[in-house]
């Protein structure tokens, strides 16, 4: 049975990029007779707002999708990704990482040519290296900390690990191309890659459809399904929908949410088919 996903973040207004995610999620379920879940990913405190995600079922119910209840808020289950960071945790996986981005910009300026990776340049393994003593000291201290993944202990344990994609085929992960990622930040105790990867599983999804641009993220998903004992979904990665200028849609693209659309008088099929869906 399939089992598909829509997952937005409530931090602002849908607009034509999530009318195509979510069609596309619900369109793979249902063609397959399979399940389709949506999922609020408000970890974020300080960027999801509960009148965005109010907003997002009334939009979504507008567009004409429909979909299994009680919707999950990652915000009501902490508890899950706790476990999780306490299970790699036990196993040596995580360390605590104080830095603020000001010292992680000044040590990569320091290193001259710092290696980047998707998501900008790597961290540079600062604290990878404090003592036990250096480390609970200023934890006792209360200096704010995130939790890292030491990286190369992870893949050195799981060995060589490949998803199946859609577009792309068979890929061979390569989590090393992020460096230690955050799995824990220090306002929010998870991060999208935890949360999500956690989420997928507990869920039950098969397949995970998403934007393109959150294809290189599936690199560190497959490395923490192997650290936790996940079953790996198949992936899609989908095209994203461009501006008039080649850009891809965004908060700034206000005439283009759905909102906007509706309000200018479009229909719910008049936007189904601007988002590339007839
Ligand atoms: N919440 C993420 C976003 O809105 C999407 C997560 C995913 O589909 O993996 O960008």
């Amino acid at each position: 049975m399939i089992v598909t996903r829509f997952a937005p973040s409530p931090t602002g207004e849908l607009h034509l990029g999530h009318a195509h995610s979510a069609l596309f999620a619900h369109g793979e379920a249902r063609r397959a007779g399979g399940r389709f879940i949506l999922r609020i990913e408000d970890i974020d405190r300080t960027r999801c707002r509960a009148e965005f995600t109010d907003a997002i079922l009334v939009d979504l119910a507008w567009l004409g999708l429909d979909w299994e209840q009680p919707v999950r808020r990652q915000s009501e289950h902490f508890d899950d990704y706790r476990s999780a960071l306490a299970r790699l945790e036990g196993e040596g996986l995580l360390y605590p990482c104080f830095c603020t981005r000001k010292d992680i910009a000044r040590e990569v300026e320091a290193a001259g040519h710092a290696p980047h990776g998707p998501d900008g340049p790597l961290y540079p393994g600062t604290c990878r290296a404090l003592s036990a003593a250096e480390r609970a000291e200023r934890i006792a201290a209360g200096e704010a900390y995130a939790l890292r993944l030491d990286t190369a202990e992870a893949r050195h344990r799981t060995g060589k690990l490949a998803w199946s994609d859609r577009e792309a085929g068979l890929v061979v992960a390569r989590p090393e191309l992020f460096g230690d990622v955050v799995l824990a930040r220090k306002d929010t105790p998870a991060s999208y890659h935890l949360s999500v990867t956690v989420d997928d599983a507990l869920q039950g999804i098969t397949l995970v459809t998403r934007g393109v641009d959150l294809f290189e993220a599936t690199h560190i998903h497959r490395l923490l399904q192997a650290l936790l004992d996940l079953p790996t979904p198949a992936y899609a990665h989908h095209r994203l929908l461009l501006d008039e200028q080649g850009r891809r849609l965004a908060k700034r693209d206000k005439a283009l949410t759905l909102r906007s659309l509706s309000e200018a008088g479009r229909s719910a099929d008049d936007v189904r088919r601007m988002a590339g869906f007839a």
